[in-house]
């Protein structure tokens, strides 16, 4: 395999292929193949945007249907038949059965442009220019997602200071020896605080990059209370726990709280094509036309796709109920096993956006290291690297989940010298040595 190219003429700041230093050729399903043939099961399903495998059959029929019937590729923000129908099946099947009433915003095509969005939406609305975030959040790379951002490698890119923009703890970060949100209640109630009204406060229900660290759903509520309460925006970055991920199709639909406004990207294409939303109530639809814009709002092919994903999986709630209720089960299954065989070691997040967390810091990534050998793809998450993070497609058959889980057990019985009991499903030892 010749790997030349990507070491002399691509830049030093990529990452993943470090990590996993092989060439992908081929991808299907819950599988990736290198040029040598080797096989490679995908716990990692881009980062989030491949919720549903690589090329599903069924959205790749109707990508190459559209393809080569020479409909329109890009449109900005035109009216075609693919935006028709998506806008159409996005409110009949998502937005209306679960009492959504949002207006739908196109921004550029990536999760920090749905986030650029809202919070440039939020400070208009409300006159005010101050945003809340939270520790350990991770909400995108370019300068006002990066403001809302917690990690400091990350901070530091930016070259300039980031401004209008303060962290609050996040669910569990000072380990429940303060009520929760008892600072912010005083401080907003207390003229004197110093402290500015936000705009808006910005929060993901499970924190992905941060650490795999789920926020309890009375904490969710009990935020959604107070933004309320003081009028401030409640924005959802779903970015990454939404469409599906962890077991609903919005990360909040069970914790019972309507956001202001929802980021929504990664998978809704279904494909890992680029597309995002800004979802946002329709008060707070404020724009003028233009006001803000993006040459790749468009992209048609991505909204066939994401309708294509729609109708195939959430047309009805028998794959939420389902297939997608069994792979959590295996998968959390698998998890408590592995974290109860081994002194100190815990579960982390929420169905499949998911992870195993260590005392010693240099554990998961020697796992996601070993897990690679044995041709697992899992990354790492949190500020070092610290947890094990598997996010599998959603559609990942029980024996490949089985499998996968198999190799994480022998990966951390190998790295740490412990003794894992995993038993999969059928009643096999899999995997663990
Ligand atoms: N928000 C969240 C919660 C994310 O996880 C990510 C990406 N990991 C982003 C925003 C940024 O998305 P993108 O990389 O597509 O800009």
């Amino acid at each position: 395999m010749d790997t030349t190219v990507f070491s002399t003429v691509e830049s030093e700041v990529r990452t993943y292929s470090r990590g996993w230093p092989t060439v992908f050729a081929q991808a299907k399903g819950a599988v990736q193949t290198s040029e040598d043939g080797t096989e490679y099961l995908d716990f990692f399903s881009g980062a989030g945007a491949l919720n549903y495998g690589h090329n599903h059959p069924k959205l790749q029929a109707a990508l190459v249907d559209y393809i080569s019937s020479d409909a329109p590729v890009h449109s900005l923000d035109m009216m075609t038949p693919a935006k028709r129908d998506f806008l159409q099946t996005f409110n009949d099947l998502i937005l209306q059965p679960r009492g959504l009433d949002y207006k739908v915003m196109f921004p550029g095509p990536t999760g920090t442009n749905t986030v650029e969005a809202a919070l440039k939406l939020a400070r208009k609305v409300t006159g005010r220019q101050h945003i809340l975030s939270f520790t350990n959040a991770f909400h995108g790379m370019t300068l006002g997602a990066l403001s809302v951002t917690g990690n400091s490698m990350k901070r530091r890119g930016a070259g300039i200071p980031l401004t209008n923009s303060s962290k609050i703890p996040y669910d569990d970060y000072l380990g429940g020896v303060t009520t929760d949100f008892l600072w912010l209640e005083r401080v907003l109630e207390d003229s004197g605080s110093g402290v500015d009204k936000p705009a808006a406060i910005i929060v993901e229900t499970v924190q992905g990059e941060g650490g795999v660290r789920a926020a309890r759903a009375e904490w969710l509520k009990g935020l959604s209370e107070l933004c309320a309460k003081h009028e401030i925006l409640l924005i959802v970055d779903d970015v990454q726990a939404g469409c599906g991920r962890t077991g609903t199709f919005f990360s909040f639909e069970e914790v019972g709280f309507t956001p202001d406004i929802v980021c929504v990207s990664k998978s809704i294409s279904g494909y890992g094509l680029p597309m995002a939303l800004t979802l946002f109530r329709p008060e707070l639809d404020v724009w003028s036309p233009g006001e803000h814009n993006g040459t790749f709002r468009g992209n048609n092919p991505a909204f066939i796709t994401a309708t294509a994903t729609l109708k195939e999986f959430w047309a009805d709630d028998s794959f939420q109920k389902g297939q997608l209720a069994e792979a959590i089960a295996t998968v959390h299954g698998a998890l408590e096993q592995i974290a109860g065989s081994m002194e100190g070691a815990t579960v982390r997040g929420r169905g499949l956006l998911a992870g195993l967390h260590f005392e010693d810091i240099e554990v998961a990534g020697k796992v996601a290291a070993e897990s690679f050998r044995n041709g697992l793809l899992v990354e790492t998450s949190g500020p070092d690297d610290e947890v094990l993070k598997l996010m599998p497609a959603l559609t990942t058959p029980k024996a490949e989940l089985e499998r996968g889980m198999g190799i994480i057990a022998a990966a951390v019985a190998e790295v740490t010298g412990t003794d894992i009991a995993y038993r999969a499903g059928n009643g096999d030892l899999a995997g663990a040595a």
